[in-house]
């Protein structure tokens, strides 16, 4: 039994619980003998915590106090949709390992700074512009930013038809842009050229006299 306990407690130096790795036994012990352990967390804070088996074991204590603050600027909502749909705009945009990134960070889309920096911001502003459980967020303009101008809730079927569409768009705009490469390196006017049209002349219209029957200054 003793050399059970003696194992266990050896077991749990370099275990890791949630963000805590347990690194040395401190000797002390709780009021009830468990053991009272040094733990680091994993969140970059220098401070040494000391947790005891019991409470790592059960999960009750996961870090050095982070997890509990972050989730306070969370308000509670990690896990929720609406912090999904934050989570994952972010990785689109600025996670290389996201399978969208080629579609949204590789482009250039970014997130407004005040969206990217606090989940809250963007949580009011969903709940203030129609955010609704079956709703996905859309960027009005396709080439533009996550920010409050360019962005709306739609449905996800409203969503991807326009992202068809806005899909169809973009190759008629690459299938002009190849036609007005060739008209003008046949040293034609593009399709969409800057250069001031040449002015036609349009014929002077003959006048009534002119063209009055008989040929002569006839007057009508
Ligand atoms: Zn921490």
């Amino acid at each position: 039994m003793r050399s059970n306990i003696r194992q266990n407690r050896r077991h749990l130096i370099a275990g890791t619980f949630g963000r805590l790795t347990v690194f040395k036994d401190s000797s002390k012990r709780t009021p009830g003998g468990h053991v009272i352990w040094l733990c680091v967390c994993s969140c970059g804070n220098p401070n040494i915590k000391e947790v005891s088996t019991k409470n790592l074991t059960s999960g009750s204590t996961k870090s050095c106090g982070c997890l509990q603050k972050e989730s306070v600027t969370t308000h509670g909502c990690t896990g929720t949709r609406i912090y999904g749909i934050w989570v994952n705009m972010k990785a689109r945009c600025y996670s290389r390992k996201s399978k969208y990134y080629e579609n949204y960070g590789a482009r250039g889309i970014k997130v407004c700074p005040p969206w990217l920096n606090n989940f809250l911001t963007f949580k009011s502003w969903a709940l203030r512009n129609g955010y609704q459980d079956n709703l996905t967020i859309d960027r009005i303009n396709n080439d533009g930013n996550y920010e409050p101008s360019n962005c709306q809730w739609l449905t996800k079927s409203e969503n991807s038809k326009k992202a068809r569409r806005d899909r169809k768009i973009e190759r008629i705009i690459k299938i002009i842009k190849i036609i007005n490469v060739k008209i003008l390196k046949s040293g034609g006017h593009g399709l969409y050229d800057n250069r001031p049209p040449k002015i036609k002349k349009t014929p002077y219209p003959p006048s009534s006299i002119e063209t009055a029957p008989g040929g002569g200054y006839g007057l009508k």
